[in-house]
């Protein structure tokens, strides 16, 4: 039986850890309820309310906790960010040279952004494909699809890309405009200017920047509506992205080239893993909904953050939380 003082060890351990996760915890949840209880009728409706139940359950004797890998997940999303950081910055710091190429079209409605990202997917793949048979120059690095949800009802879907050779990035750039004008009759979908290259300074900076959430949504929508309309806006246009994404089965990460997916380095990228354990042991703790926090089968409340600083930065979804779970309950 686990006794009390190696709990009391890992715990101490691991209060800082735990505390941030807490944050994260509850921000996470926050955003899950937001799109379920505000978009209502999304086919995702499931997923998002399964995605709650992310690191419900901290097991420390097998440190671990199931989490729900979905896009929509901060928790998730941010370990899945370590894990890109630790799998490809050392071999992007053994380049000589590095560009930060930024691939982009106009921005679209609604209903054309399936085939926008289609489109984008495709042209990355005639590209790559034709430089792999055809002409084999030096192109390693990696992809990531990002769309932003921009002014005036539209979606802004847009390729970055690290890569080690700046002819090749030209050459990339007058491809993309190439392939857009061909598909589309229209030069004006992906125009010269709108593309840009620029030579990489620190690894590290560029690879954080790439690897930043898939959906983003413009600070103006949050910041500018005391009522919380924009915010149903935002979260309508959030739930789109992630329908869009899975229906269309799109890619949203790649390597290629001599860049590859190594296995992670034997240091722990976290205090706790995400494997789901064979089955929990008796040292566990469980998200309470109520007090945003774990409780220990003995009642013992584990974290110590007060959530002040997330409460006030997400107060309008805290408080849209807070009425919905009070409604639920009565
Ligand atoms: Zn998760």
């Amino acid at each position: 039986m686990q006794n009390k003082t190696t709990s009391k060890h890992s715990k101490d351990k691991n209060q800082e850890a735990i505390n941030k996760l807490q944050g994260k915890k509850f921000v996470t949840d926050l955003n899950k309820w937001a799109l379920l209880t505000i978009v209502k009728n999304s086919p995702l409706n499931t997923k998002y309310r399964k995605s709650l139940s992310c690191m419900h359950t901290i097991d420390f004797d097998h440190k671990s906790a199931i989490s729900c890998h979905r896009r929509w997940c901060s928790i998730c999303e941010s370990k899945k960010m370590a894990k890109m950081i630790d799998k490809y910055l050392p071999q992007l710091e053994q380049k000589n040279k590095l560009y930060f190429v930024t691939l982009t079209a106009q921005t679209v409605g609604k209903n054309k952004l399936p085939q926008r990202l289609k489109d984008i997917s495709e042209i990355w793949r005639a590209i790559t494909k034709y430089n792999r048979i055809h002409l084999k120059q030096q192109f390693n690095g990696i992809r990531k699809l990002e769309i932003t949800i921009a002014e005036n009802n539209k979606y802004h879907a847009h390729l970055h890309i690290l890569m080690d050779n700046h002819e090749t990035a030209l050459w990339l750039k007058s491809q993309w405009l190439k392939h857009w004008k061909k598909r589309t009759g229209n030069s004006r979908i992906a125009n010269y200017k709108a593309q840009d290259i620029r030579k990489v300074t620190n690894a590290a900076d560029a690879l954080i920047e790439l690897s930043k959430y898939v959906a983003k949504a413009l600070n103006l929508d949050r910041e500018t509506d005391k009522k919380g309309a924009k915010i149903i806006v935002t979260e309508q246009k959030k739930d789109w992205i992630y329908q869009c994404l899975m229906k269309g089965k799109i890619r949203t990460f790649s390597h290629f080239g001599d860049i590859k997916a190594t296995k992670i380095l034997a240091k722990e990228l976290d205090q706790l893993e995400t494997k789901k354990p064979k089955s929990f042991s008796s040292n566990t703790a469980s998200w309470q909904k109520g007090v945003h926090n774990w409780a220990s089968k003995e009642g013992e409340l584990l974290g110590t953050n007060d959530l002040k600083k997330e409460k006030e930065l997400f107060k309008s979804q805290y408080e849209h939380y807070e009425k919905t779970t009070k409604k639920e309950t009565d």
